[in-house]
């Protein structure tokens, strides 16, 4: 595998394992020898949190990086445990989605800058926040594919046909690349019948769109952001750890 790939974890629903995805891929491909940057799209900042930076204490975040005061070279950390680099970001965030407003080329800035930084990785993970904000926009500019990580739910197939519209619309309009990458099932309890038929009917509509991989519901995963660390790193031994580790395998080999 050669060349640098950039890839969004979005979805426009909170809680769906987005940062959860994010982080433990990241360390998945670390541990595997991949050169990892994550960016944390959404002013939360638990990306950056969950991958043991300190989002008060960031001189510089992703946020003077969309403004352009900023580098992503100047601007990154190393996640002290994971084994890649994060540009951060906390709540300054919030307020460039009115500031980018104005700008010129205001859904371009985040490609710009990441493409500037190319050199240095292999793969770029772009956590979007929770909508399908200017923010999400960048994220999506930037990438070459979408992982969309979902749960088994019953109205799971319901919101992705927003995200799935508005991927269409970018890949129209703004990015020839994009492409969904693939849906990831996470959060998975096979005791549960519901899930099981969701994740059937998953894969009659999207076939080989959907991962191999299956993301169990475990605690550790759960745990291992109060401890700045993803879950791969936390408890390696861990089912969810085990399964990221797995993910990281599957899209390396995915993308041949
Ligand atoms: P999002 O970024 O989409 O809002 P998160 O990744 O923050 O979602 O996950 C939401 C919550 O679910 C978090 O508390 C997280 O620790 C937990 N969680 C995510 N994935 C799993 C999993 N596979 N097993 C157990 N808990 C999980
Ligand atoms: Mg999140």
């Amino acid at each position: 595998m050669s060349g640098l790939r950039i890839f969004c974890v979005a979805n426009q629903k909170g809680g769906v394992g987005k940062t959860t995805t994010t982080v433990n891929l990241a360390a998945g491909l670390a541990l595997i020898g991949q050169r990892v940057l994550v960016v944390d799209l959404d002013p939360q900042g638990n990306a950056t949190m969950g991958s043991g930076v300190d989002k008060r204490a960031l001189e510089n975040t992703v946020y003077d990086v969309l403004l352009e005061s900023a580098t992503i070279a100047e601007a990154r950390q190393r996640s002290p445990k994971g084994g890649y680099d994060v540009l951060g970001a906390n709540r300054e965030l919030a307020g460039a989605e009115i500031e980018l407003v104005k700008l010129e080329r205001r859904e371009k800035r985040l490609r710009q800058a990441v493409l500037a930084a190319g050199a240095d990785y292999d793969f770029v993970l772009i956590d979007c926040p929770p909508s399908l904000s200017l923010l999400t926009l960048n994220g999506l500019c930037a990438a070459h594919g979408v992982i969309v990580p979902m749960q088994c739910e019953y109205f799971a197939l319901e919101g992705l046909s927003d995200l799935v519209n508005t991927i269409k619309q970018v890949h129209a309009n703004l990015n020839q690349d994009l492409a969904i990458i693939g849906l990831l099932r996470v959060m998975f309890d096979p005791r549960i019948t519901l899930q099981q038929q969701v994740s059937e009917q998953l894969k009659a509509h999207f076939g080989d769109k959907v991962f191999e991989t299956v993301i169990p519901r475990n605690v550790r995963l759960a745990e291992a952001p109060s401890y700045g660390q993803p879950g791969v790193v936390f408890d390696p031994a861990s089912k969810g750890a085990v399964a990221f580790v797995e993910f990281a395998h599957e899209m390396v080999k995915r993308l041949g």
